[in-house]
């Protein structure tokens, strides 16, 4: 087997020895309580799966209480945080068993990151504002090159990136048109922007938000009147929202 596969399932058997070991761990001191060390190790496992739950059932509280003030808490912004990458997979495995469409809880998702974001108070000049755009919206048919430079764009109206690139210039923001995940993260690395509107599908943008941590990101989800991936389309009004909300209406140059 060559060496990258051998990695994956490496660190797949890895993690059932681990799980077996923990289980058997567990089971080898429950059956032996009346020896102190098992009893004062058992109280210590017990007691770290308390913290945990509280941290976490403390997070998703704290999420519920900002959306109902319409207003974030700073101080507990990491560990909403936290609680998301933690749990984010288990909410689609849980999903998945209820027979909730993946893109149903994605599209949620999205909404409440898209609330919490509003419910801020971080002002953000609009000049240091991403705006990334998925290749697909641009139309199948033009040949223009606009991943290097969205300015060669030269807007004819057959598809949305005039009048996204005409956006950004009303609002000074920088704007890429991005043909996946690694080029975006790029941009995003390179420029170091204070906060992101991206444009994209359910699956491509909770990755993007939840890939880029604690950086400010409003998702807009796309059109899709031609099928994934192709020709699609986006909602100028809502891009340009994402954009005052993130400066909170104003336009810095
Ligand atoms: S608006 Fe720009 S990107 Fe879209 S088809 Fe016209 S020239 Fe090409």
């Amino acid at each position: 087997m060559e060496s990258k596969k051998r990695l994956y399932i490496g660190l797949l058997a890895g993690s059932l020895l681990f799980i077996l070991i923990l289980t058997g761990l567990v089971w080898f001191l429950v059956i032996n309580r009346d020896i102190i060390l098992s009893q004062i190790i058992l109280i210590v496992l017990v007691a770290l799966a308390v913290i945990l739950f509280l941290i976490l059932g403390i997070s998703i509280l704290a999420i519920v209480i900002m959306i109902i003030r319409s207003k974030t808490i700073p101080s507990l912004e990491n560990i909403t945080f936290l609680a998301n990458e933690l749990l984010f997979p288990l909410t689609l495995f849980i999903g998945k068993i209820l027979g909730i469409r993946k893109e149903k809880i994605l599209s949620s998702y999205i909404a409440v990151n898209n609330y919490l974001i509003r419910a801020k108070d971080a002002y953000i000049p609009s000049s240091k504002i991403m705006i990334l755009l998925p290749h697909c919206l641009q139309d199948s048919d033009c040949k223009i090159k606009i991943t290097n430079d969205i300015n060669n764009c030269k807007n004819c109206g057959k598809c949305k990136i005039g009048e996204l690139k005409e956006l950004a210039i009303k609002y000074n923001a920088d704007i890429r048109v991005v043909t996946g995940g690694t080029l975006a993260r790029k941009h995003i690395t390179d420029t170091r922007p204070e906060g992101v509107v991206a444009v994209a599908c359910e699956r491509d943008l909770s990755v993007g938000i939840h890939d880029t941590g604690l950086l400010p990101v409003i998702g807009v989800l796309n059109c899709r009147p031609n099928g994934p991936c192709y020709n699609t389309d986006v909602n100028i009004t809502e891009v340009e929202n994402a954009i005052i909300t993130l400066s909170k209406g104003g336009i810095l140059h």
